[in-house]
């Protein structure tokens, strides 16, 4: 594995967590999160999804207003080079998660890049200080990590609200910018969620390729306490990495992480959650195999399916033990 640390933009996007042009200072944040309703209705609801049954694709166009994703039927099988290592948890029925709360955080905004000024104000996370955000990485060709981060959000929404949970976005597409990373860390608990993922595509050296999971390190430190989620988020984070390989095939990163896992104490959306919470950055947007991948609908359909079915897993194992 080789990890190219030599450049000093390479370092500039680990310092900033991703990369991104800087900007002044700027404004307040934002405003609540839009939560989406769940309620799917059993009887309609698709069957548990296995290793060759997808659930119906999300439409990518699907509503912005934070209303519950459409439930949709079967439809064909994902494509042949879908991996079918392992099937999901099986949930024994559509209604699996009717009760528990989810929320995704779809990195970074497709506002971000005209607002600058606001995106670059300095939050702080606890143990140090950052930008409110950052525009996110974007493929060789223009397709941008917003855009990315935000449709598999969608996707993963559908499918989960379709197994009975609700679910919240933290952005939906429906705010000009952000929210900062301190807004979108306080905003597991504001959802009294349960359990929440950030999803995000990496910006890594152009050589490199694969996915991996962000898991918080333990970081207490002014208003960050992490410490009761560490544990939690190390079991999101472990069965995050099995179900996004087995539901993509995508390997795990050759650049970063070890094994498609890292820990980090200096992102505040992991600092300051007090809900489980990991990162996943599910592929090298600088890499062109994996952003031929990420720009393909129907790769992000199943990296939509990867997360929802990790998630699935986290909510319906193992909880008494560590997380109430
Ligand atoms: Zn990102």
């Amino acid at each position: 594995m080789a990890v190219p640390l030599c450049t000093a933009g390479w370092f500039g996007w680990r310092a900033l967590d991703h990369s991104g042009p800087a900007g002044a200072t700027a404004a307040p944040a934002a405003s609540a999160p839009a939560a989406s309703s769940p309620a799917a209705d059993p009887a309609s609801a698709p069957p548990a999804p296995t290793a060759t049954d997808q659930p119906g694709a999300a439409d990518p166009g699907a509503p912005a207003d934070g209303t519950a994703a459409p439930l949709t039927p079967p439809v064909a099988p994902p494509p042949s080079t879908t991996p079918t290592a392992e099937a999901p948890p099986a949930p024994a029925d559509a209604a699996v998660l009717t009760g528990r709360t989810v929320l995704l955080d779809p990195g970074h905004n497709p506002g971000n890049s005209a607002h600058t000024a606001e995106i670059n104000r300095q939050v702080d996370i606890g143990n140090a200080r950052k930008e409110c955000d950052t525009t996110g990485t974007e493929t060789n060709a223009g397709y941008t990590e917003a855009e990315y981060t935000l449709d598999v959000s969608r996707r993963a929404r559908a499918l989960l609200a379709a197994r009975g949970a609700t679910v919240v976005l933290v952005q939906d597409g429906d705010r000009p910018w952000g929210p900062c990373v301190d807004e979108r860390a306080r905003a597991g608990a504001d959802a009294h969620a349960d359990v929440a993922v950030s999803v995000h595509g990496d910006g890594g050296p152009a050589s490199g390729s694969g996915f991996h999971v962000i898991m918080p390190a333990r970081v207490v430190a002014g208003k960050a306490d992490n410490a009761a989620i560490v544990a939690p988020s190390r079991r999101l984070g472990l069965l995050l990495r099995d179900r996004f390989h087995a539901a993509t095939g995508e390997p795990y990163a050759d650049y970063i992480a070890k094994d498609g896992l890292d820990t980090r104490s200096d992102l505040g959306g992991l600092n300051l959650s007090t809900v489980p919470k990991v990162f996943i950055e599910c592929g090298n947007m600088r890499n062109s195999t994996d952003a031929k991948r990420m720009t393909d609908p129907q790769w992000r359909q199943q990296a939509a399916r990867g997360i929802a079915d990790a998630l699935t897993a986290f909510l319906t194992t193992q909880e008494k033990t560590e997380e109430r």
